[in-house]
């Protein structure tokens, strides 16, 4: 907008401004979703409160994983001891610290995210938005109306439980972790996710004495159950305390630091306390009644296509499909496909708007996307398929996953074949020899004759999830699976092995 501020009515208020699209937070779903819709043509208002780019590239992903490269750098050369010779290492938190300013955040400052975003064509509008009716988004005394639709990226924020006094103490979330400078002597970690327990083994590495405690009767609980022991029994062996089925019954925070009390009489005392129990979506604050939709659930349900109602889409954390950065980019591909194609749909007929001079090259751009879209076929717009979700937990070792657990497959009443191997019994396990063990384990489903689910847990568990990946995605026939050639000798041959071990 040209300097001024917003236009007024005779009434003071500001006139709307009439925009094609308007993304509320510009995290990575939002941030994908507003910078392709604006090279595609459209005039794309960019609404963010914080940092362009959200969570992951200041305070998630990519923060923690050069955490744990420090980390895994560390134990690796502790290894060298029994393996070729003798190593010493020295910790040194600082380096760590000024990577992560330097490198990863620019000291958590976002001027590249935002003219990246606006040298796309986008325009960027730095604040707290909130719909203010159908098509409309108020952000401060600025005002938006959205011809072709709204849509929301706003993530989640963690969610801290009502432990009491908890609320009132110097408590850490994601966020005091990774900006740490320097690390306190001792850390307990209430919450044994993957995000706890990254950060749990990195800071153990470092020397931190660390204490998990989970209030479920184990440690990566939504996983597989062997994934929970070698995430527990790798922790355990840096000299992370892990105590499971611990319900946290208060918190107190004094000169020495922070004392948690269980119910059951526990007390678990350090100097610094983690919360790292979950994340929630913020609906109240984004004007969804003034649209009828419902904001009192934990996540804003969509449908395949990510719609939330009439003109609105949601994309990332905001949704509940899985608060992962590849789920955000992977809805984001469709959220941008359908806007466009109900763009090209709605400019079919007459321009009701008069904006044909705006929008009349995003149109053409907007059909030949949408034909062009991953299904390929002419104005379809690929709907979102969450069978084959990758999830990777970056503890040493690695433990990644796919779709369905065996309990999981169990409880929907699939006929399932499980088939597991350690990789200490494959060839290249029993070369690389170190503490870290890591297994194998497939669900198949019988009658379908494909797996619907695996784990690969190891020193690259995460890179020999994606031929597992492929194959549950695609559905590839176990018979195909079985009569494939794997490289010898890697980790990933062990999936041969568990193919041999499917049974009942
Ligand atoms: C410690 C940690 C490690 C992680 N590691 C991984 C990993 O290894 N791999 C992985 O895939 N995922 C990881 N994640 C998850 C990943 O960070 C999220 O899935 C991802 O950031 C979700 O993106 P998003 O766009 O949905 O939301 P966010 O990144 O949360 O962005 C939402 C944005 O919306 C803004 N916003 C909210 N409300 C408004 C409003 N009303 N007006 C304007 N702006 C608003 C916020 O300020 C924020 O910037 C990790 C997360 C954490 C915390």
């Amino acid at each position: 907008m040209a300097g001024g501020g917003p236009v007024r009515d005779a009434d003071g208020m500001a006139e709307p401004e009439l925009v094609d699209v308007v993304v509320l937070g510009l995290g990575v779903g939002g941030e994908e979703v507003a910078g392709r819709l604006a090279e595609a043509g459209l005039t794309v208002v960019g609404v963010e409160r914080n940092l362009v780019g959200g969570e992951c590239p200041y305070w998630g992903c990519v923060p923690s994983k050069m955490m744990i490269r420090a980390a895994n750098a560390i134990a690796e050369a502790r290894r060298v001891d029994g393996l070729g010779g003798a190593a010493q290492v020295t910790p040194d938190w600082a380096q760590v610290a000024k990577r992560i300013r330097a490198e990863a955040t620019d000291d958590w400052d976002d001027r590249v995210a935002v003219e990246r975003f606006t040298g796309k064509g986008g325009r960027f509008v730095r604040g707290s938005g909130r719909i203010d009716g159908p098509g409309r988004v108020r952000v401060g005394d600025q005002v938006f109306q959205a011809r072709h639709g709204i849509v929301l990226g706003t993530g989640t924020r963690p969610s801290v439980p009502p432990v009491d006094g908890l609320a009132d103490t110097p408590y850490w979330t994601n966020r005091e972790a990774i900006e740490v400078e320097e690390l306190p002597g001792s850390l307990l970690v209430l919450g044994g996710g993957a995000i706890g327990l990254e950060l749990a083994q990195v800071f153990a590495r470092f020397g931190v004495r660390v204490t998990v405690v989970e209030a479920l009767d184990r440690v990566l609980a939504v996983e597989e159950p062997e994934s929970s022991e070698a995430a527990a029994a790798a922790l355990r062996a840096d000299g992370v305390e892990i105590h499971t089925g611990v319900k946290a019954a208060r918190v107190e925070h004094g000169a020495a630091g922070f004392t948690l009390r269980g119910t059951g009489g526990e007390v678990f005392t350090a100097e610094r306390l983690l919360v790292v129990t979950g994340r929630r979506a913020h609906l109240d604050e984004l004007g969804l009644d003034t649209v009828g939709v419902d904001a009192g659930g934990r996540y804003l349900p969509v449908d395949d296509r990510l719609h939330v109602t009439e003109g609105i889409w949601a994309v990332g954390d905001v949704t509940g499909e899985g608060a992962f950065t590849h789920v955000a980019m992977y809805q984001a591909s469709i959220v941008v496909a359908d806007v466009l194609d109900h763009m090209r749909r709605s400019q079919g007929g007459a321009d009701p708007s008069g904006t044909a001079s705006v929008v009349g090259g995003a149109v053409g751009v907007a059909s030949s996307l949408a034909a062009t879209g991953s299904s390929g076929s002419a104005g379809s717009v690929p709907r979102a398929d969450y069978r084959a979700l990758p999830r990777v937990t970056f503890t040493d070792p690695e433990i990644g996953a796919v779709g369905l657990t065996e309990q999981q497959a169990r409880d929907r009443g699939i006929n399932v074949q499980v088939g597991f191997t350690r990789l200490s019994s494959s060839t290249r396990g029993w070369i690389h020899k170190t503490d870290e063990d890591g297994f194998i384990k497939l669900i198949a489903d019988a009658d379908q004759g494909v797996l619907i689910g695996a784990t690969s847990a190891g020193p690259a568990g995460g890179e020999v999830l994606s031929g597992l990946v492929v194959a549950v995605h695609a559905a590839v026939p176990l018979s195909q699976l079985r009569h494939m050639i794997y490289a010898y000798p890697t980790f990933h041959r062990a999936i041969s092995d568990a193919l041999r071990n499917l049974g009942q």
